[in-house]
């Protein structure tokens, strides 16, 4: 692990594309185009297929109009996904091959290298035959990395296959998601199960499909679990008291909103929940439709949800800067670093105001600076925040630093834990791997300190 930070620097990992860079999150430019990177056209590439192509929900009556008349054009067969990358019949997939041979490294490489003090390795153009990936530098480094074969080599196979299920060009259907809830049944919020389960995702039939759609929805889902009344981080799962209070606050107007259906007067003058998303990247271009998973889980309630960041930009055809979903559920996007940005939302309030930060990498050293004004404003605000982290050590990274520069001004409101709605999906860096992301793996919560009057 040193050793390999040694070559690399410290960086952070891109959600979607799976490259690290070696700016923050909030470093203007950088991550979710990989614009600073001479790979960045094919990266640009296979994001904007993958997005697009993803949540373009076939027709129903597609089936009806015969298989003559359908344009599908099935590049990989679903009963053997596995390819090489470098003989994979998916353009995107050699492209990645190429682009690891020439930015990655040989673990064998790495290992023996470091041990004598001074990193150095081969270009990694041995392909594993039973991943697909090029892992080492000759086939003699690749049967000596025990560690690769003991893990590493079957998630790369499961990311193999899924990268291939994904674009090998059948219909798509489990990503076409069910509508409202029904009223009388109850969302259970304890895992990706039961939750898919109870919002009637019928179309996820098997492992591979629901690791495709946790991806993707992690996010709103995220968002769901912490707001919704029967969400799982209760008093007895991390919650602190000083949580407890502002989920209090956010719930009170969550139940107006639902006694409005009802109250003329409340409807009259009830106010949205504003969900803001700082530091927003991935997040931001997914498509406006899928956050409709929130508005579905708090179906009484306005919602806006505002994605504030340099990189917060719409997808990749939408030059929009507010997106009306629906009736109840607004986007708003705002390309700028929050603590410049932040007369636009004054002032805030606890009971409806909330704030993501989907992976920010507030500990990483490059990142450190750009976080300090935006986190000093955010606890001002005295609402709640809400972050996540790649891994254990991503976000207890995170979590260090924000004790050591805002301890004294911080309270805890969820302590650091899995979240139960991290993405399914492993990501590997480019360069390294060994190195691996999981979107939303972990979350924990924390505000603004709210100093009691005392008497003299
Ligand atoms: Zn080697
Ligand atoms: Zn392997």
């Amino acid at each position: 692990m040193n050793a390999n930070k040694r070559l690399f620097g410290p960086g952070r990992w891109h959600t979607h594309c799976s490259l690290r860079t070696s700016t923050g999150g909030q470093s203007a430019g950088t991550a979710l185009l990989c614009r600073k990177l001479p790979t960045a056209t094919l990266v640009d590439g296979r994001r904007a297929i993958s997005l697009k192509s993803l949540f373009t929900p076939s027709p129903p009556q597609d089936v009806a109009l015969g298989a003559a008349s359908k344009k599908q054009r099935i590049l990989v067969d679903s009963n053997s996904l596995f390819h090489r990358l470098s003989k994979s019949p998916i353009k995107e997939m050699r492209e990645k091959s190429l682009l690891i041979q020439d930015h990655g490294s040989c673990a064998t490489c790495v290992d023996k290298t470091a041990a004598k003090g001074k990193v150095a390795t081969r270009e990694p153009t041995f392909e594993c035959p039973n991943c697909g990936y090029p892992t080492h530098c000759s086939e003699e480094h690749w049967a000596q990395d025990r560690g690769h074969h003991e893990e590493l080599c079957g998630q790369l196979r499961e990311a193999n296959e899924d990268e291939h299920d994904l674009r090998s060009g059948r219909t798509l259907r489990e990503f076409e998601f069910p509508s409202a809830q029904l009223a009388e049944v109850v969302v259970n919020f304890s895992s990706w199960d039961s939750f898919l389960y109870t919002r009637s995702f019928t179309n996820i039939t098997s492992d591979r499909a629901m690791r495709h759609v946790s991806k993707v929805l992690t996010y709103p889902v995220t968002m769901g679990a912490v707001l919704h009344q029967y969400s799982p981080f209760t008093l007895s799962a991390g919650l602190t008291p000083e949580g407890l209070k502002s989920m209090t606050a956010l719930r009170t107007t969550i139940k107006e909103h639902d006694l409005a259906r009802s109250d003329k007067e409340l409807a009259m003058r009830q106010t949205p929940l504003r969900v803001f998303v700082l530091g927003a990247r991935a997040e931001a271009m997914l498509p406006p439709h899928l956050y409709l998973q929130l508005a579905y889980l708090l179906p009484n309630s306005p919602i806006h949800v505002c994605f504030i960041g340099p990189e917060a930009i719409p997808a990749v055809d939408e030059m929009r800067s507010t997106i009306v979903v629906s009736s109840r559920l607004v986007l708003k996007y705002h390309k700028s670093y929050f603590h410049d940005a932040i007369w636009n939302f004054a002032p805030f309030d606890p009971f409806t105001d909330v704030f993501f930060m989907f992976s920010p990498g507030i500990g990483h050293p490059k990142a450190r600076d750009g976080w300090h004004p935006t986190v000093e404003k955010l606890l001002e605000t005295k609402c709640a925040v809400f972050a996540t982290g790649f891994h254990e050590q991503d976000m207890q990274t995170d979590v260090r630093v924000l004790k050591k520069d805002f301890g004294d001004k911080m309270d805890w409101l969820l302590m650091p834990q899995k979240n139960p709605f991290g993405s399914l999906k492993r990501d590997f860096g480019i360069r390294n791997l060994r190195e691996w992301a999981i979107s939303n793996w972990g979350i924990y919560g924390f505000r603004g300190k709210r100093y009691e009057v005392q008497r003299k």
